[in-house]
């Protein structure tokens, strides 16, 4: 049994050979729970991540979903996005299409979950590692990447290289993605309480009239 003061479900999307599952692997490769799910194309593995919030230290289980097929937006169903707290979009910084794409993720993201407050997308720029090696190879600029997170109100994850990001860096980026989906959703199960509650509300009004 979890001893979690929180479940968030987050998902991992973007263009096929972004990084996304290799992202998914290294984050959850050490000593967690691994829960794949291949038979209907999504791997689902579960991590838990310590915070520290404006209410005090929190645990986190990270319900974390990764496509394992055909990632291509139009195929991905609503399904998979129902329920999200967290959308790791991810993009390759050395090919232009996968930003350019992202425009049609967010519509497919709106269209699945809404504008609401609910969940936070965060971006997030791969194989910087290739940059590094090589300036050429940089088709993205950080600063438009940046500039698509303030229009389309998402948070800016930075830039990295999930090849060569050492463990510990990387659930530390982790950490700090869990806390800011923390300050926009807050905890998802007083809500469900709070819904609880109106729902007792509801059924006792009903045996008052
Ligand atoms: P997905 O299709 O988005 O799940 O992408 P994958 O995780 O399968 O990765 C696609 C390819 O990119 C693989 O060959 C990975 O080894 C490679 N890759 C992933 N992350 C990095 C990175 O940070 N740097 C480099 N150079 N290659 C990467
Ligand atoms: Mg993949």
């Amino acid at each position: 049994m979890s001893k979690a003061q929180l479940t968030y479900k987050m998902i991992i999307i973007g263009d096929s050979n972004v990084g996304k599952t290799s992202l998914f692997k290294k984050i959850t490769s050490e000593k967690f729970e691994n829960n794949i799910i291949s038979t209907i194309g999504i791997d689902k593995r579960t991590l838990y991540i310590t915070i520290n919030t404006q209410e005090g230290v929190k645990d986190v289980e990270i319900q974390l979903f990764d496509t394992a097929g055909e990632e291509k937006f139009r195929s991905i169903s609503i399904s998979y996005f129902r329920g999200s707290n967290g959308l790791l979009v991810m993009y390759d910084i050395t090919k232009s299409d996968t930003f350019q794409n992202l425009s049609d993720w967010l519509e497919n993201i709106n269209s699945s979950l809404g504008n609401n407050d609910d969940y936070l997308a965060i971006l997030l720029g791969n194989k910087l590692d290739l940059v590094e090696e090589d300036k050429n190879k940089r088709e993205v600029e950080e600063q438009d990447a940046q500039e698509f997170c303030q229009i389309n109100k998402m948070f800016w994850g930075g830039e990295c290289s999930v090849k060569d990001i050492n463990i510990d860096k990387l659930k530390n980026m982790f950490k700090s993605f869990i806390e800011e989906i923390y300050k926009k959703v807050g905890s998802n199960i007083k809500k469900e309480d709070s819904l609880k509650v109106k729902k007792n509300e509801k059924s006792n009004k009903k045996k008052c009239c």
